[in-house]
C-alpha cells in the first residue's frame, strides 16, 4: 500500500476472509454490538468455560465430594495448568505452577530473589512500573527494614543503573501504560553479566507475543491469568522458577500446599523438591478450571500468527486514527515500531475519561488509565480487522459531534 493511498472498510473486510486466525472467533461469546478492545485488562468468555465449570462442579464437586483431590487429581492442578502456561512463556514443564495472585507472586519471587543474591540489597525497577509491582516492592522492603532497598530509574536507565548492589531487577516486560516492549533478552543479559537476577512481570506478555523465559536464562517470572488468557475475572495467576534456582529457595510464604508431604500433618516445614515449594494454600480448583479453558484455547494457535495479526491490527488502529481522527487533539502514546510494543496501542487527549465513556455507551470498549490515557487492546484471537475501522470510525463520530462532552459522560467509577 503506497504510504498516502486511504485504508477503506472492503480491504479490511478482504484481509479478515484472508485471516488464518479467523476461526478463533467463534470459540468465544461474545456479546452483540459490542467491539471489545479490553482484552489487556480482562480477557472474553470461551464457549467451553461455562460447560466445563458445569461439569467440575456437577460432576466432580457435586459426586466426587472430597474424594476429587485424588480421583480427578484437584491437587496436581496448579502445576498441570502452570505447565500447559509454560508451553506460552517458553518454560519447559516442571518450572510453571497456577497459584495465588500476580501480586502475591511479585511477593514471593522477589523475597526469593533477595536469598539467591545474599550480600546486595538493591531491587531495581522502572519507575513507570505497574503500581502492584511498586507497592509490593515497598512493602517488602519496609518489612526488611534496612536488609533491602528500591531503586526507581526511567525504564531507558535500567542497564546503566545497574551495578554490584543490584540483587533483582524487576519489569514489566509490556507497559501496561504505554505497550512498549523490553528486550527481555538484551535485559537478561545485562543484569546477569553484573551478577543480578531478573523477575519478569508478564501480565500483558503472555498469549499476546512470543516469550523465551528459558531461551533468555531468565530466573524468575510472573504473570496474570484473566489478561490475554482468557482466564476469567480474578483467574489464578502464575509464577515460573528457573529449575537451576528451585530447591534454593527457602520460601517466604511457607504454607501446607509448598511442604514436602502436606499430609504427613507434621509440625515443622519442609519445602517440597522443584517448583511445588511455591504453593502456599489450597488451590482454587474452579477458577483452576476456567484459567485452563483459555489457556488450551490459547495453545491451539500458532503464536506466530497471532504475533503477525497483533502488529497488523496495532498498526492498523494507528493508521486509522491518523487518517480520521485529525485536528481533534489526539496523540499517540507509545512506540510507533510495531516491534516495539504489544497488543495494545494508547491515544493520549485531555477528555480522555469521558471520551471513553462515550466509547463504551457507543458499544467500543476500551479503557482509561490516569491522568489522560485511553487504552485499546487489541486480542488477536477475536477481533477482525473490520473491527478496528468500525471503533475508529466511532471514536471520529464521538470526536465530530461532541458526544463525549455530556455530564453523564464525566462521573468516575471506581474501575476506570
Ligand atoms: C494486571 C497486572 C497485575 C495484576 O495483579 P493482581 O495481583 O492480579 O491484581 C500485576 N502486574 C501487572 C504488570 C499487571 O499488568
Amino acid at each position: 500500500m503506497a504510504a498516502d493511498a486511504k485504508i477503506s472498510r472492503e480491504s479490511l473486510a478482504a484481509r479478515d476472509a484472508a485471516d488464518p486466525l479467523a476461526g478463533f472467533r467463534a470459540r468465544f461469546d461474545l456479546p452483540d454490538g459490542v467491539i471489545y478492545l479490553d482484552g489487556n485488562s480482562l480477557g472474553a468468555l470461551p464457549r467451553s468455560a461455562a460447560p466445563r465449570l458445569a461439569r467440575v462442579v456437577a460432576d466432580e464437586w457435586g459426586r466426587d465430594l472430597i474424594r476429587a483431590w485424588n480421583s480427578r487429581d484437584w491437587m496436581g492442578l496448579p502445576q498441570k495448568v502452570g505447565d500447559k502456561i509454560g508451553r506460552l512463556i517458553g518454560a519447559a514443564p516442571g518450572q510453571v505452577v497456577a497459584a495465588d495472585s500476580t501480586s502475591v507472586n511479585l511477593f514471593k519471587l522477589l523475597a526469593a530473589a533477595l536469598q539467591l543474591n545474599p550480600g546486595r540489597r538493591v531491587i531495581l525497577t522502572e519507575d513507570s512500573n505497574f503500581p502492584t509491582d511498586l507497592y509490593v516492592a515497598q512493602g517488602l522492603v519496609r518489612l526488611l527494614g534496612g536488609r533491602a532497598e528500591l531503586r526507581r530509574v526511567a525504564g531507558d536507565r535500567i542497564i546503566e543503573a545497574l551495578d554490584e548492589d543490584v540483587a533483582v531487577v524487576t519489569l514489566t516486560q509490556v507497559s501496561y501504560a504505554s505497550g512498549a516492549v523490553h528486550d527481555m533478552a538484551a535485559v537478561t543479559r545485562a543484569a546477569q553479566n553484573k551478577a543480578a537476577l531478573v523477575l519478569w512481570d508478564l501480565s500483558h506478555s503472555a498469549g499476546a507475543l512470543p516469550v523465551d523465559l528459558d531461551g533468555c536464562g531468565a530466573d524468575l517470572a510472573v504473570g496474570c491469568g484473566y489478561k490475554y488468557l482468557n482466564g476469567g475475572p480474578g483467574a489464578p495467576a502464575y509464577l515460573y522458577v528457573a529449575r537451576r534456582h528451585q530447591d534454593t529457595i527457602d520460601p517466604v510464604l511457607a504454607g501446607w500446599m509448598g511442604h514436602a508431604d502436606p499430609f504427613a500433618f507434621d509440625g515443622e516445614y519442609r519445602p517440597a523438591p522443584g517448583i511445588t515449594r511455591q504453593l502456599c494454600g489450597t488451590p482454587p480448583v474452579l477458577a483452576l478450571a476456567a484459567l485452563e479453558e483459555g489457556v488450551d484455547l490459547m495453545l491451539d494457535a500458532d503464536m506466530g500468527a497471532l504475533r503477525a495479526k497483533s502488529m497488523a491490527l496495532t498498526d492498523l488502529f494507528i493508521a486509522l486514527v491518523e487518517q480520521e481522527c485529525r485536528g481533534f487533539g489526539i496523540a499517540i502514546a507509545g512506540p510507533r515500531e510495531a516491534a516495539r510494543r504489544g497488543s495494545q496501542v494508547s491515544l493520549r487527549h485531555a477528555q480522555g475519561y469521558a471520551i471513553m465513556q462515550a466509547l463504551i455507551a457507543n458499544g467500543v470498549i476500551g479503557d482509561f488509565r490516569a491522568p489522560d490515557l485511553m487504552r485499546f487492546g487489541f486480542a488477536p484471537l477475536y477481533l477482525r480487522h473490520t473491527d478496528v475501522w468500525d471503533a475508529v470510525a466511532s471514536l471520529r463520530r464521538i470526536m465530530e459531534t461532541g458526544a463525549w462532552d455530556a455530564p453523564e459522560f464525566k462521573t468516575r467509577s471506581a474501575v476506570t
